[in-house]
């Protein structure tokens, strides 16, 4: 499909084009020459996004509380942007029709961007692609992002741990906090909210959440626990006061930056060890490859002798692509190694 080249459409969506603001994201999503080009392009412009990460299972309500949280941001002027990293949510096409029709409410609100994005198979999948959709949406001047992901496997957590304030959305019974613990999410979650309050069982939810924060010691931010029932609207300026109040700590304290730091070493790391994989991917292939394993099966080398012998080759080719850029010898050695 023809689209207008990469500096027309970051001009446009800076101009708020909501058009255009798709297209990029698309084009972020679907990888190659295109992506890295958008990529360098929309970087200066980014930087002033505050981003939401909502997280749960599925039918937890992320959706409801996600739209209920555009409401919020509406009612203050700010524009917003919302990505779905979710297959299931209503935002990215599954949805009953009530649903569709709730949406499109703001679907027609220019201040407002909602996007889906899917799990595709290029470099460094979701976790490279997320932050670019984000930058999209932050340089379309979007002042808050909410990132609507399903809490259920580990590069999805990683996801919706990778924002400013983490939503975590349980419901009471079934041991939902119990179930969040086990997924990793207690240890992503600033804000706890329990949906669908008006069902049995919330009481009980409330205490198996407080006892699994008591026990995972001090901290300097304990994540509230908030009762909704998002269909209602119920528990919703409850909420969004919680998530005000974590960015105002996280803005005291300094934590923000610290956070924001730690995600673009995760984030650089992450590229490096994609592209260094993409390159063991093509040296471990082909003639030369197979002549070594043949070695290997006669017992003239040993596997590791043959992998050395790759990796020379894959040594001289990470050179070009990720060896020192114009800004390593500015880097700080007191920032790069803690993991
Ligand atoms: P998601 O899959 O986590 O995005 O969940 P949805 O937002 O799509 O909600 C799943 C279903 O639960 C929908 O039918 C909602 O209408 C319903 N739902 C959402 N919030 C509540 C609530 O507070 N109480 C009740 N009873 N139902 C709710």
């Amino acid at each position: 499909m023809p689209r207008p080249p990469v500096p027309e459409l970051v001009r446009r969506a800076r101009a708020g084009d909501r058009g255009a603001v798709a297209k990029l994201i698309s084009t972020v999503e679907a990888g190659g020459p295109a992506a890295l080009e958008a990529a360098a392009a929309l970087y200066p412009h980014t930087g002033r996004a505050y981003t939401i990460g909502v997280t749960g299972a599925p039918g937890a309500g992320k959706s409801t509380l996600v739209d209920a949280l555009i409401g919020c941001i509406r009612a203050s002027g700010d524009e917003v942007g919302v990505l779905a990293v979710d297959p299931t949510s209503p935002f990215s096409g599954g949805a009953i029709l009530g649903d569709r029709v709730r949406m499109q409410d703001h679907a027609l609100d220019p201040g407002v961007s909602i996007r889906s994005m899917a799990t595709r198979g290029h470099l460094g999948g979701l976790a490279l692609a997320t932050p670019q959709a984000v930058r999209v949406l932050d340089a379309a001047g979007k002042r808050w992002v909410l990132v609507e992901t399903v809490g259920v496997g580990q590069v999805e957590v990683e996801v919706a741990g990778a924002a400013d304030t983490t939503v975590v959305v349980v419901n009471p019974g079934w041991g939902d906090g119990v179930q969040a613990n086990k997924a990793g999410l207690m240890e992503i979650a600033d804000v706890f909210v329990v949906n669908k309050a008006d069902r049995a069982g919330l009481d009980e939810t409330v205490r198996d959440l407080n006892l699994m924060l008591d026990l995972s010691g001090e901290r300097a931010w304990r994540p509230p626990i908030v009762p909704t029932v998002a269909v209602r609207g119920e528990g919703i300026p409850e909420l969004w006061a919680a998530i005000t109040d974590h960015r105002a700590h996280l803005e005291a304290t300094g934590e923000l930056e610290r956070r924001r730091l730690e995600r673009l070493r995760r984030e650089v790391r992450t590229i490096v060890t994609a592209r260094l994989a993409e390159q063991a991917e093509t040296v471990c292939s082909g003639e030369r490859f197979e002549r070594l394993v043949g070695a290997v099966a006669a017992r003239t080398r040993d596997p590791y002798a043959a992998a050395d012998e790759l990796l020379a080759e894959l040594g001289a080719g990470a050179g070009a692509c990720c060896g020192p850029g114009p800004s390593d010898p500015a880097a700080d050695p007191g920032l790069a190694s803690p993991r």
